[in-house]
């Protein structure tokens, strides 16, 4: 391959690492160029985890990258390995276990409020089935119970060869559930679920008032379980309170081990904040990381979006405390003055929508969608009331508003996209 391309490649890899600092990743500099020409960039990744999130997450920035520094369009695909082979596997179809590539072992801090829960995830790992069945993980949401599961996953798979593994939602369980029955392919289901030698799901709270759905946990949990297969579980709450459980899935959750994860401690913070900006490239002084922590309390995940917050700002150039304060403090101040027009105006130009669409009747997804995102900013970013909100959005009842909140901040907690979005929507906002 000429040196152009890898020159001209790495000139893209930069550009992305402004335009979307979100979901920049210093492994970005191992991707290779599997071909370059015709107006096709073939890019290599070093696994079908990361080839996985670059296709979820950055297409869009790597497009736009490619775009900037050619002056052409470029059509982007992500494969794994070196070399652009016909029926190449880019990434995991799906139902197949599709794993984050952050979230290993080792980007996870271990400080005194998960260390009991790291110690009981590597032991599970190393031999599935055998020292604590099932593993039972709860904590407040944002405190890394979803990043253990994938690690556990990920270990376990390097560790046994052919290990036959399921990761799930609570909430993709039940649907499967649901889509078996309806197309009658139930046995299929039971033969997949309870034959696995680790079945991992994550958020099992959400199994509360699906009687049908509980019933069969039961059965794939019994079967599991029965033949020495590892099951590991997470939720928002203990096993005994989570509301209207039945009682003989608390006790089987409770046969094995139970841990809960607290929040992370001043110095625990500093180390994530510190893992954290290395793992993107951009890694910060101690002092900046000091200075995040002390501001950043309750949730990783809102630690990650002031990093996001500051890379934006920084746009690749240094990053200073200054900019620091700036990030993290404007925010504050600034939100008095946002009005509900300037978060219409960000959105619909984000989005590519018209005002009057939003407060129009349509209720196709791509008008919905900025909608929603609408009334969760004006929520968060402005005093307004709920009705006040709904009037701005064609007079809406103070109950839509309250459900696209709800809806629009669950999704958040998950959604790395939708995450990444707000973040960008949000900086234009300040802007
Ligand atoms: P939960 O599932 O408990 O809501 P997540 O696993 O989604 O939380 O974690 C939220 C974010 O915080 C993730 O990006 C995760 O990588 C990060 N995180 C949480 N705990 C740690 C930790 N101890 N070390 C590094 N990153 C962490
Ligand atoms: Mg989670």
């Amino acid at each position: 391959m000429a040196q152009n391309s890898r020159e001209i490649f790495e000139a893209i890899v930069e550009r992305v690492k402004v335009l979307d600092p979100a979901n920049s990743r210093n492994w970005f500099n191992s991707l290779t160029v599997k071909n370059f020409g015709g107006g096709m960039l073939d890019i290599g990744c070093p696994d079908s985890e990361s080839a996985g999130f670059l296709q979820d997450n950055c297409i869009g920035s790597f497009t736009r990258a490619a775009q900037q520094i050619t002056g052409h369009l470029v059509s982007i695909t992500f494969g794994v390995g070196t070399k652009t082979e016909k029926n190449n596997i880019t990434f995991p179809a799906a139902g197949e276990l599709r794993l984050h590539p952050d979230y290993t072992f080792d980007s996870f801090v271990v400080g005194p409020g998960n260390r009991l829960a790291h110690a009981s995830c590597i032991a599970v790992s190393k031999t599935p089935g055998t020292t604590y069945n099932p593993l039972f993980i709860y904590g407040s949401v944002g405190l890394g119970k979803t990043h253990l599961l994938h690690a556990i996953c990920r270990e376990t798979k390097a560790n046994i060869e052919n290990a036959k593994i399921q990761f799930l939602s609570c909430e993709e369980f039940v649907n499967r559930f649901i889509t078996a029955i309806e197309q009658g392919t139930l046995t299929e289901f039971k033969n997949l679920y309870r034959t696995v030698d680790l079945l991992v799901i994550d958020d099992v709270q959400f199994l509360r008032e699906r009687e049908q759905s509980q019933e069969e946990f039961f059965h794939t949990f019994n079967a599991l379980y029965d033949n020495r297969r590892q099951i590991v579980l997470s939720a928002d709450s203990a096993p005994g309170e989570i509301p209207s459980l039945p009682e003989r899935l608390i006790s089987r959750f409770k046969w094995g081990l139970v841990v809960r994860i607290d929040a992370p401690s001043y110095e625990t913070r500093v180390a994530i904040v510190q893992k954290k900006s290395r793992l993107r490239g951009m890694a910060v002084s101690d002092e900046i990381a000091e200075y995040i922590a002390s501001k950043v309390k309750a949730n990783i995940r809102e630690i990650e979006g002031a990093l996001t917050s500051l890379y934006a700002m920084a746009a690749g150039e240094e990053i200073t405390l200054e900019l620091a304060r700036k990030a993290l403090g404007d925010k504050e101040s600034a939100d008095k003055n946002i009005t509900i027009t300037d978060i219409i105006k960000a959105v619909t130009s984000y989005y590519d929508v018209r005002p009057a669409d939003l407060q129009s009747k349509k209720r196709s997804q791509s008008i919905t969608m900025p909608r929603q995102v609408c009334m969760y900013l004006a929520r968060s970013l402005t005093n307004h009331s709920l009705e006040e909100i709904g009037g701005h959005l064609g007079g809406r009842d103070h109950t839509t508003v309250m459900h696209a909140c709800g809806k629009i901040s669950e999704m958040e907690q998950t959604d790395d996209k939708l995450q990444s979005q707000l973040a960008e929507i949000t900086r234009r906002i300040s802007k």
